[in-house]
């Protein structure tokens, strides 16, 4: 939870304050980061970011009972079925509330497909691989189809129109937009038992505000600041968090595959786990688990039918 940062050694309330606004909020957060991150979100040295990590990192350790409420906290953790034994398998029963999902790929590949598909499954019971709980697409990119979402719940033998009303839609039209349309999501989070967010796309809006390199900084400062909001969201209410995000290109690999995801390290390190998406033969879409907390990375073929995706 939220922590007053001016308890920390070597950080003062101007400090706190721009650590608060970059969305470093938490001594979690802040042990996590990086000194040259910390540094340039608030403005210091990175001698002195070193020494605020140092001592968020040594309050954690003191912390025996946060260990503790930590554990009980993931027993709680559930997970919803994609549709896909296979895929379910790859990433250890399936996407993880709690926690951030990344899906990358380039266009067309079909990470609005998967999207459109945890928003219907996270509906189903939980003995069927659900949490029982609604969806909430927050749309950017103005690819949402109400009518795919109908084809998809008739696959798992849902009301298609009940399946709808348990999807609340947002469209956003900025990155500022989208920042506070995720504001206001608490409160129907609460309201309407949301069990999953959906941000298809995270990044466009980002990328296409912030264009030149001197506006980097600033950029990965609010996507940083936006991640840690969604994070908060996941633990805060045992949620699902599954983001897209766009492929650029790598001039630095000489072999093997020239797409990495956009984002940088923020993205990287602000979501828990990251899947890629690229086509396959026909319908198939072959998905990689590259990065996770626990599980061993991985590919999985699936396909892309009128159901959904499946095996
Ligand atoms: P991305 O979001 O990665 O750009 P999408 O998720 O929009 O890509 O994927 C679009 C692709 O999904 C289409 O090219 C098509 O192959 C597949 N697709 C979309 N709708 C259907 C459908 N009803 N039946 C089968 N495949 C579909
Ligand atoms: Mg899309």
């Amino acid at each position: 939870g939220d922590y007053d940062l001016t308890e920390l050694e070597g950080v003062g309330p101007a400090t706190a304050k721009r650590l608060a606004e970059a969305g470093f909020t938490s001594l979690e957060s802040i042990a996590m980061s990086t000194p040259s991150e910390l540094a340039v979100y608030a403005g210091i040295s990175e001698a002195v970011a070193q020494k605020i990590i140092q001592a968020a990192r040594s309050k954690l350790n003191i912390d025996v009972m946060s260990a503790y409420d930590f554990y009980q906290q993931r027993k709680a953790v559930q997970r919803i079925t994609t549709g896909s034994k296979a895929l379910d398998e790859l990433l250890g029963g399936g996407v993880e509330t709690q926690s951030i999902t990344e899906i990358y790929g380039p266009y067309g590949s079909g990470k609005t497909q998967f999207c459109h598909q945890m928003a219907v499954t996270v509906q189903l019971d939980e003995e069927k691989g659900g949490l029982g709980r609604g969806a909430m697409y927050i749309d950017t990119e103005g690819t949402f189809r109400p009518e795919r979402i109908l084809q998809i719940a008739e696959r798992f033998k849902l009301d298609p129109e009940h399946t709808l009303k348990n999807i609340l839609y947002a469209r956003a039209f900025t990155s500022d937009h989208q920042m506070i349309v995720t504001e206001r999501a608490e409160s129907y989070i609460k309201e309407r038992d949301i069990g999953l967010i959906i941000v298809d796309s995270l990044i466009s809006h980002f990328r296409g505000e912030y264009v030149g390199r001197e506006t980097l900084a600033e950029r990965q400062q609010k996507l940083n600041k936006y991640l840690h909001k969604l994070l908060r969201l996941a633990l805060g209410y045992n949620m699902a968090v599954i983001v897209t995000n766009q492929v650029v290109a790598d001039p630095t690999a000489f072999f093997g595959d020239p797409n990495k995801p956009a984002g940088g390290h923020v993205l990287g390190h602000g979501v828990t786990a990251r899947l890629y998406i690229k086509r396959g033969k026909k319908d198939r879409r072959v998905i990689k688990l590259v990065k996770s907390p626990y599980l061993p990375e991985g590919t999985v073929e699936v396909a892309i039918t009128q159901g959904g995706i499946e095996d």
